[in-house]
């Protein structure tokens, strides 16, 4: 088959609602999708809802959801396959009138009903495409398993038949979707044939590869797109990591949409599978959340993750402002690698003080006391607090009282946050004002004293 494709460029991702949106979908929606904007093309969405038992409206909704939320959208009204029985129906009728297919002897069949079989070449012949991914590939009739059912007794047509009509009604140029489909393009290229059709290109993707080399499960990691936007992926961290999961551009990892756009091209995507690569992935998110700035995140997490989180922030006993909490996202941001994480993290300093439990010997000494109340009177004078009017506060007790800056700024750190690790704790007493330090503080020491 001739590389040269004349066609427009039109290409499609095809869900069948039987279950959530898989990330293994998402990567196959994406890479449609970043081929038709690199090549100037068409992409369009497909729900593939003729199985009615196992199809639901629930995972039609999640599957648009999904995609809404990584702003990925069809350029043309979706299609329902549910919607186009009747087309269907004057292709099977056409290729019924031409001997193509027909209705089997129901003694031939297991439950003894005529279902449409598609009837292969009498000769023996070989079916060839040139996957753009994979290169040449070639089935003999021989392997197709003998005539094909295309229609169930009901007249229902199945998948190979409804994918190819839909695929010529549609003008797809290129069909790009997981390798598991390998198999059926051999019957697809006869179908094409038997109705005259234009044949598309194909471009199987490997699929993505749980640790033990098997396909990606449930057991390996969260599949479904809805699982990573609650655990408070961003969309554009999720689509970078999938992106690379297979698909290389020199060494970078972070790229722009636009920049995806611009590179992206089939002939880099790898032949095996990709491993799932969680870590990976959590740094991305992490870099992705460092960009962003802290109004952007407040949202992300009241959609993605916690409806309740700025509400949460500004209850009792403290009632952070606005700006208070989003200096606290500016802060907390540089230190975790999703929104769950971080939400946690600014509750956390939010809630502290009810739940504080004593500090060890490690950090509280008999002076601690004394000295933090020293910190907090010196602190009152200060006309405005900013990072280094702080710091100038607490490298001045330490000086008159003749210690090293750790034996002040530790029990500091563990009255404002209970923690022994924090961002500047400089920061923090900006952040917090002086009312709510000092009333951290003495609540510490009368947990202490
Ligand atoms: N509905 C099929 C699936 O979900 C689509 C396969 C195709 O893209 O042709 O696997």
């Amino acid at each position: 088959m001739s590389g040269q494709n004349v066609r427009p460029i039109r290409v499609r991702f095809a869900p069948s609602p039987t279950g959530f949106l898989h990330i293994g979908g998402l990567r196959v929606a994406l890479f449609n999708w970043l081929f038709a904007r690199q090549q100037g093309g068409v992409y369009l969405l497909r729900i593939e809802d003729t199985d009615l038992e196992r199809s639901k409206r629930e995972y039609v909704d999640s599957i648009l959801e999904a995609f809404a939320w990584v702003d990925i959208i069809s350029e043309e009204p979706v299609a329902y396959q549910t919607q186009r029985f009747v087309l269907y129906k004057t292709y099977i009728d056409r290729l019924l009138d031409s001997g193509k297919v027909y209705w089997s002897d129901p003694v031939d069949e297991e439950n003894g009903q005529s279902v449409i079989r598609f009837r292969l070449p009498k000769e023996r012949r070989q079916i060839s495409f040139n996957d753009l991914i994979h290169g040449p590939i070639t089935f003999d009739t021989d392997q197709l398993g003998g005539d094909f059912v295309v229609a169930r007794s009901d007249g229902t047509p199945l998948y190979n038949f409804v994918a190819v009509v839909d695929d010529t009604e549609m003008r797809i140029s290129h069909v790009i979707r997981g390798e598991d489909h390998i198999p059926n393009t051999p019957k697809q290229i006869l179908l094409y044939e038997a109705l005259g059709a234009a044949v598309p290109e194909f471009a199987h993707l490997p699929l993505i590869l749980g640790p033990s080399g098997e396909k990606l499960s449930k057991r390996d990691a969260a599949t479904s797109v809805v699982e990573y936007r609650a655990a408070g992926f961003l969309p554009d961290a999720l689509c970078n990591y999938l992106v690379r999961l297979g698909w290389a551009h020199g060494d970078q990892e972070i790229f722009t949409r636009d920049e995806m756009k611009k590179f992206f091209s089939l002939d880099n995507v790898n032949k095996s599978g990709a491993i799932f690569d969680m870590a990976k992935l959590r740094w991305m998110n992490g870099v992705y959340i460092r960009q962003r700035s802290a109004e952007s995140l407040a949202n992300s997490i009241h959609e993605q993750v916690d409806p309740d989180f700025l509400k949460k922030c500004s209850s009792a006993p403290y009632v952070w402002s606005a700006a208070q909490v989003s200096h606290a996202l500016e802060l907390y941001k540089e230190r975790v690698a999703t929104l769950v994480e971080l939400r946690d993290l600014v509750i956390a300093l939010h809630t502290l003080p009810s739940l504080l439990p004593p500090p060890g010997e490690v950090l509280w000494n008999a002076k601690s006391g004394a000295l933090l109340g020293n910190f907090v009177e010196h602190l009152g004078r200060l006309e405005e607090l900013t990072v280094g009017t702080v710091e100038r506060v607490l490298k001045s007790v330490c000086i008159e009282h003749e210690i090293p800056l750790p034996v002040l700024a530790k029990p500091l750190r563990y009255a404002l946050t209970g923690q022994v690790n924090s961002p500047s704790v400089y920061a923090l007493v900006v952040l917090l004002g002086y009312d709510e330090v000092v009333r951290r503080i003495n609540h510490l020491r009368s947990i202490v004293e």
